[in-house]
């Protein structure tokens, strides 16, 4: 009998095949690799970014590049390395010219995010940027207006049948152009480090409840 390790590694190892035979949407044919994400498949911590850049899409690999180096700096402060985090991103084909993707886009790739999602079961997952946040968002039931009113703070949510800890902050690649952001994302990936080492309250935040609004869920 395969042991729930090995499970997880075969059915991320499907997943990753379906990726890289996927034409579900016009994105498969302007991409060089598909990015369908990477990291332990245990973790505790998954990040979920917006879709793969220029770099990625010549990896194969979510965040190199800039960004990717921004946010290997801001997991150390978090207190991880990256290969003890899971990373993803909402669309697993680069949208050419670095656009943002299309509504059509994400409907048709997110059924390979929650794959990922149910697979890892995370305890945290850390919202990387407005895209990841509204999908997520969605899914769990909560309003998204502006990441300025959503990023820094903890939301319990029930998410694809689990309960999670939503933390949306920045993307990454936010702070290589507007470099005040990068004191934001630093501040909330400290947060996110002591939310998954269980140093603050998180954990006994109120359970969600219809209509109620995001500040019930500050911490
Ligand atoms: Fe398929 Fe997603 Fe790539 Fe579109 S972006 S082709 S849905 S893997």
């Amino acid at each position: 009998m395969p042991g729930a390790r090995s499970r997880k590694e075969e059915a991320m190892r499907a997943l990753v095949a379906e990726i890289a035979s996927c034409t579900r949407c016009p994105l498969h044919a302007s991409r060089k690799n598909p990015v369908p994400g990477e990291g332990d498949l245990d973790a505790e911590l998954m990040l979920v970014g917006e879709a793969p850049g220029r770099w990625e899409d010549e990896k194969g690999r979510p965040f190199v590049g800039a960004a990717g180096k921004l946010l290997n700096e801001l997991l150390a402060l978090a207190g991880f390395k990256r290969e003890e985090v899971y990373i993803a991103n909402v669309l697993k084909c680069r949208p050419p010219g670095n656009r943002d993707p299309k509504p059509e886009e994400v409907e048709a790739c997110t059924p390979f995010l929650d794959r990922q999602i149910r697979i890892v079961e995370p305890r945290v997952i850390a919202c990387l940027g407005r895209h990841s946040t509204r999908y997520l968002f969605s899914k769990a039931g909560l309003v998204f207006r502006r990441m300025g009113e959503a990023r820094g703070r903890i939301y319990r949510a029930r998410l694809l049948g689990m309960e999670v800890l939503l933390i949306p902050t920045f993307h990454p690649a936010s702070a290589l152009y507007n470099p005040s952001y990068r004191a934001l994302l630093e501040a909330d990936f400290e947060l996110i480090g002591r939310v998954v080492k269980g140093a603050t309250g998180a954990e006994q935040a109120p359970p969600r409840r219809r209509r109620r609004t995001l500040e019930d869920f500050m911490v």
